[in-house]
């Protein structure tokens, strides 16, 4: 397992929509398990596979509280088959924006099919904060990112405040 460099914006893989898994095998669980590691280590609970620039269609969540067990849940394939009337809003960040937090107004249920680590057709319907969570992770495989529910003038702020802060890993001061 190893702990993978999480894209930023501006990068424009982030905009990309991401391929279906085919099988379930020792890359992908092992992608799965990067995914984990480097979700943990940045305290997230979400990351999806394109957040390190891999452009397959999964995910990893972990919703559970500080003080709860660990609750790893991986999602691959997967495929919003109904969201609720009804709406919740939560303010949202996400590690490839740093210090952005928008509020955003979301289905509050939602049922999501996918494949499981065994390859497995599953079933799961979700509220609170791991609905959210999904539905922001799916919009993650298909290049959408929190500051595309903003306008673009309010986008490309937050994008050039970031660009500026970014670390240039290849300016070197001797
Ligand atoms: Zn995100």
């Amino acid at each position: 397992m190893s702990v993978k460099d999480i894209i930023t914006v501006p990068n424009d893989i982030l905009k990309k929509i991401s391929e279906p898994i085919v099988n379930v095998g020792i890359n992908e669980k092992k992608l799965i398990n990067d995914l984990f590691e480097t979700m943990y280590n940045s305290n997230g609970i979400g990351l999806a596979a394109v957040q390190v620039g891999i452009l397959k269609r999964v995910v990893v969540i972990d919703v559970s509280s500080k003080d709860e067990k660990k609750n790893p849940m991986s999602f691959i394939n997967p495929v919003i088959k109904n969201l609720s009337d009804e709406t919740s809003v939560y303010e949202e960040g996400c590690l490839s924006i740093p210090e952005t937090f928008i509020e955003i107004e979301r289905p509050k249920v939602c049922e999501v099919e996918y494949i499981d680590l065994d390859g497995k057709k599953k079933m799961i319907k979700c509220e609170g904060l791991l609905s959210t969570c999904l539905q922001h992770e799916i919009n993650h495989l298909d290049g959408k990112l929190i500051i595309d529910h903003l306008s673009k003038l309010k986008r490309d702020i937050i994008i050039k405040k970031i660009s500026k802060t970014k670390k240039n890993p290849d300016r070197v001061i001797v």
